[in-house]
């Protein structure tokens, strides 16, 4: 049986591990240091997303805002390091309405998250002229958002929107970028610090004296460290039990479409775009009948939540919406492949063509997409878990729900001065599992949504 030692072992190689491996070995020099996978790295969840970023979150208080805006500064530090080798840009995320009764509403919540750090609002027409945003690049941009109240301004900037929009507030410090080839690039400098990769699954975590002290792999491995780091995603529960510990953390399922925009309807330097309002799917009277003659297809009918939302994709060459809608929220523990609703396709294209009217032509060709996904592990607040465990020597960086890659990099520089010691910023204390021994915050919960935040 082989042993040997690491002054750290992480446990996962998704954006969490790999994010921790980079910022523990490259830029806090921690040698002897040990990622663990059962899997080629990023390869669970990490590269499922729609690997968008935003500083936009909600409170209470300013705790997400200035963790997104740190997370935001790193991504960016490391995009100008690697010549933007993941393709970091900032479009922005743009929400849209078609509801007069909205306005006051999209108003306040973007005054109240300008006001948490996300920065100055402007709203059109006003005293400053609303400047769209490049396709590509990052820098010399402005951050908040811009509320347009002006419908022949939002069609002269996306003519291919339903001309019933009245009002569309782009916020700004957003866009996405390519997550495993960022994951890619972090493991590759994380290596050349002298990281090791093993390709097995920890079974095993052995204490002495309350301390971590031994890692126990499926190989027969087992490796001696006095650090152990738990980056397991949608595993963070099972390899908590691994050190007798119950880490309240949930699993909801969530799932994407690719899918591809031959006739060029959506242009491929459009921003992500979210239909804000509630709606009924567009079906032709045939259809209609057809859905209300079977219990199982009646609830196609009825109303469905707001939120239908994409961003293009250019694959290869071939123009490509990933449209993401969580109509159904599914608390389950991990199953592979994820199981979708059978209409899920064919429900996303119909919510956006809500928006996008010149979808119509794709109706009733769902089956051509391509539907994947995976799980976001949550606490019930839906904000992150990192830093120490109540057993010596074990961390956790994780419940990274539906924000785990434009989060990674804060979170991973967190977790990293957990570990070495170095001081910590002051949203440190609302990641740690501690929080919950705390009567104050468990008052909060109960008011607390675990859909904060979620697009
Ligand atoms: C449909 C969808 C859309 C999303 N969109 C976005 C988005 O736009 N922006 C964003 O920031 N985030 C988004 N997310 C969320 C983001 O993808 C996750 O938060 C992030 O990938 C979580 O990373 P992770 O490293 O914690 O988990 P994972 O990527 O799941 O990695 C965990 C790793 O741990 C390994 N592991 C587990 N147990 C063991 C064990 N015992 N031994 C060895 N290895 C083990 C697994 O094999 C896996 O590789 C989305 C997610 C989904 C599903």
């Amino acid at each position: 049986m082989a042993s040997t030692t690491a002054n750290l072992v992480i446990c996962g190689a998704g954006m969490a591990g790999v994010a921790a491996a980079y910022h523990l070995a490259v830029r806090q020099g921690i040698k002897n240091l040990v990622l663990v996978d059962e899997r080629p790295p990023l390869t669970l969840t990490s590269d499922k997303g729609t690997q968008a970023y935003r500083n936009w979150w909600p409170g209470p208080g300013d705790t997400m805002v200035r963790f997104m805006n740190r997370s935001i500064d790193l991504l960016e530090e490391l995009a100008s390091e690697c010549n933007n080798s993941f393709r970091l840009n900032r479009r922005g995320y743009v929400f849209l309405t078609a509801d007069e009764g909205q306005i006051p509403h999209m108003r306040r919540t973007a005054e109240e998250i300008c006001a948490l750090g996300a920065g100055p609002l402007r709203i059109h027409p006003g005293p400053e002229e609303y400047n769209p945003s490049p396709p590509e690049g990052f820098e010399g941009l402005p951050a908040g958002a811009d509320l347009l109240l002006d419908r022949a301004l939002i069609r002269q900037q996306f003519p291919f929107i339903t001309d019933a929009v009245i009002a569309m507030l782009h916020v700004r410090r957003c866009g996405w970028f390519n997550a495993p080839r960022l994951g890619a690039w972090l493991l590759e400098q994380a290596q050349r610090s002298g990281v090791r990769l093993l390709r097995d699954r920890v079974v095993g975590v052995e204490t002495a004296g309350g301390r971590v002290q031994t890692v126990r792999l499926q190989s027969g491995a087992r490796i001696d460290t006095g650090a152990f780091v738990i980056a397991a995603g949608p595993y963070l529960r099972q390899v908590g039990a691994l050190l007798e510990l119950d880490i309240p953390v949930f699993n909801e399922l969530h799932g994407k479409m690719a899918f591809e925009d031959d006739l060029g309807v959506v242009p491929p330097s459009a921003p992500l775009m979210i239909w804000n309002d509630p709606l009924y799917l567009p079906w032709s009277e045939e259809e209609r009948r057809a859905l209300a003659a079977r219990a199982e297809t009646r609830r196609l009918l009825e109303q469905f939540p707001a939120g239908v939302h994409f961003r293009p994709r250019d694959d290869g060459g071939k123009p490509t919406l990933l449209i993401i809608w969580t109509y159904d929220t599914h608390i389950q523990e991990p199953v592979w492949p994820p199981q979708f609703d059978p209409h899920y396709a064919e429900v996303l294209l119909r919510g956006l063509g809500s928006m996008i009217p010149g979808l119509a032509a794709y109706f009733g060709q769902g089956a051509r997409g391509y539907v994947d996904g995976g799980y976001y592990c949550k606490t019930r607040e839906n904000r992150p878990l990192i830093g120490p465990l109540p057993v010596e020597g074990a961390y956790v960086i994780g419940a990274l729900s539906g924000y785990g890659v434009m989060a990674s990099q804060a979170a991973a520089e967190l977790l990293a001065a957990h570990v070495t010691g170095a001081s910590l910023p002051d949203y440190a204390p609302a990641f740690l599992i501690e929080r919950y021994k705390d009567p104050a915050y468990q008052a909060l919960l109960d008011r607390w949504d675990a859909l904060s935040g979620q697009l």
